[in-house]
């Protein structure tokens, strides 16, 4: 790695790097001054939908721009934080007209349109639960959420009702209610007209005493590494929305802040909805999809200050080679945070080469229903490593041993589980109708995370890999981002998915799947060339051994890389849930 290359261009960046500041701010941390933060209800208890908007629009930020949006064609409206408080006010009345009350589950499938937003708003006002799925799914895998999730209603597109659902109606007996967002009429008793029932409602909705243990979201994993976990969360997870707001995403009041990823997702609820109206910020919601132009368009048009996105974003928009603070005015961001997968090293230097501002990389989980891990604006960025604790989180690397106990890693650099010390606000309260699996989490007083990492002597957390990745070759343990990442240095490389090939000899073998950039033609000589590469940074038991070219490496449709289908794929084996693959 261009160690010093990296770390020499990273210090120019580094604000205020305080280590000192860091450990004060967490032992002078309790939850009980974030907790000051808040109004409460006035009937009692505490309710995301209140926090997030009700408050403001109840105050000074009344007339200040909640939510910008940019639809696919061109169009764009924009609503006032008093404007979402009167159409959620409006949704969350129609809920009650149709009987639905306290922990009943809406699901919403739909595009990024702002009616998914004053939904998610009014589902929490009528202390419903709010389920997203992601709009790409296919019939099989609403079916599947939709039953395991117990959904009431469903909030739908007529496009997407017509091609998805509508052959599962006979299977969804206890689906009371479909409410499709641009039907004009009621089509039967059961499927009706969402215009016509927000035109009839009143625009104030008073919100019940709301428990913070109460469920406030569903959410379905991403499924990289088998069958999507159905993640209860509560209302009382803003504590940590607000925290991360505040030390991550550094949001100060001018902000305008834009996260890429789709309400689908945890990152598109938490941190596309929840988070920056937490903070009274002007959020940006984009409907379109992926497309490189498009993106730096808006950051440049809507002068973006924040930028919320993910690697996968990051490795399209590196592949185009481009000069884009030439070709764009950027000059209003001024932070850009990654979530979702490990960032490559790099991407940060990318960042740095090309947006002139490094990524920030950061880590979570559906489970941990918030950032728990992060390179700070106020800290010297490490690439490659996932940062360190927010204050308020105990975070650690510890052995599960055969015998069930579980003992912390003390000593640095030493790779285990990571593992957080329970329990934070946003922890998730359950895995659906899956008490022993969620009881599975917890041991030894601690919950494990399922990923591998270790810390560095300065608490930077680096991530090794998922524990389903981890390969293990001549008695060694290679986590497959260390290989992808050093494989993306190459210039011919856009992309790698790194998987453990069972092999007789040395147990599994290094294998490399790497897509190539634009106008990179595959050949004998290249795979050469790219084994040689990688030797020569790795060392020979690291280093892949095979290579095969791809055009594309299968990912979920939130961006991560399916390794186990790379390897179930190889291994001529069945493939396992992909409802999550990307088309
Ligand atoms: P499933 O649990 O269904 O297999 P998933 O774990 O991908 O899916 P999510 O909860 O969306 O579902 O993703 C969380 C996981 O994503 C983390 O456990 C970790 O493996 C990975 N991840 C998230 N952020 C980072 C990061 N900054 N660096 C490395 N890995 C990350
Ligand atoms: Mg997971």
């Amino acid at each position: 790695m261009k160690k010093n290359w990296i770390e020499k261009n990273l210090n120019a960046f580094s604000i205020k790097p305080n280590l000192m500041e860091y450990f004060h701010e967490r032992e002078s941390f309790n939850w009980e001054n974030v907790a000051k933060e808040f109004d409460g209800l006035d009937s009692g208890g505490l309710n995301i939908a209140h926090e997030a908007i009700d408050r403001h629009a109840n105050g000074p930020l009344c007339d200040k721009a909640a939510l910008i949006w940019l639809g696919e064609n061109g169009e764009k409206k924009i609503y006032s934080f008093s404007d979402i408080k009167k159409q959620s006010a409006k949704f969350a009345n129609v809920l009650q007209s149709l009987g639905i009350s306290k922990g009943e589950r809406i699901f919403t499938l739909s595009t990024r349109l702002p009616e998914l937003y004053i939904a998610a708003i009014g589902i929490l006002k009528n202390r419903s639960v709010l389920c997203p799925l992601f709009s790409q799914f296919g019939p099989e895998p609403i079916l599947q959420r939709m039953q395991r999730g117990d959904g009431k209603v469903l909030l739908t597109t007529k496009a997407l009702f017509e091609k998805k659902v509508r052959p599962l109606m006979k299977q969804l007996n206890d689906l009371r209610y479909v409410l499709l967002i641009d039907a004009q009429e009621d089509e039967s008793e059961r499927i009706l007209s969402l215009p016509r029932l927000m035109e009839k409602a009143a625009d104030s909705f008073t919100i019940l005493p709301t428990d913070p243990e109460d469920m406030s979201l569903l959410h379905f994993t991403s499924g990289t590494t088998g069958m999507p976990k159905g993640v209860v969360h509560v209302h009382k997870a803003l504590y940590n929305h607000w925290m991360s707001g505040r030390y991550v995403l550094d949001f100060h009041p001018d902000d305008v802040y834009w996260c890429t990823a789709d309400p689908g997702w945890v990152t598109g609820t938490s941190y596309g909805i929840i988070t920056p109206w937490l903070h009274g910020i002007t959020n940006i919601v984009d409907e379109a999809e992926f497309d490189a132009v498009r993106w730096y368009s808006v950051l440049q048009n809507e002068k973006v200050t924040v930028w919320y996105t993910a690697p996968t974003a990051i490795r399209r928009l590196m592949r185009l080679n481009n000069e884009p603070t030439k070709e764009y005015d950027l000059s209003h961001l001024r932070l850009i945070q990654s979530v979702g997968e490990p960032l490559n090293p790099e991407a940060v230097v990318w960042g740095v080469e090309k947006l002139k501002m490094p990524i920030h990389d950061n880590w979570w989980q559906t489970e941990t229903g918030a950032i728990m891990i992060a390179n700070f604006l106020s800290q010297q960025i490490r690439a490659g490593s996932m940062g360190r604790p927010l204050p308020g989180i105990e975070a650690s690397i510890v052995h599960h041993n055969d015998d069930g106990t579980v003992t912390e890693v003390t000593e640095p650099n030493k790779e285990g589980e990571l593992a957080l010390k329970p329990e934070w606000p946003s922890m998730f309260r359950n895995y659906l109708h899956d008490d022993e699996r969620y009881a599975k989490c917890f041991v030894g007083g601690w919950y494990l995370s399922g990923d591998l990492a270790y810390k560095d002597e300065d608490g930077y957390f680096w991530f090794v890999g998922r524990s389903d990745d981890i390969i293990k070759t001549s008695g060694h343990m290679v986590g497959p981002f260390e290989v992808e990442s050093c494989l993306m240095e190459h210039p011919a490389v856009a992309e790698a998915g790194v998987i453990g090939k069972p092999d007789a000899m040395i147990g599994q073998l290094v294998k490399a799947f790497v897509s190539l950039k634009t106008g990179v033609e595959p050949s004998e000589e290249l795979k050469r060339e790219l084994i040689g590469f990688g030797r020569k940074r790795l060392g020979s038991a690291v280093a892949p051994k095979e290579i095969e070219f791809t055009p594309n490496i299968p990912k979920t449709r939130s961006g991560k890389i399916m390794r186990r289908l790379l390897k179930s794929r190889e291994m001529g084996l069945p493939e396992g849930d992909t409802s999550t693959l990307e088309d």
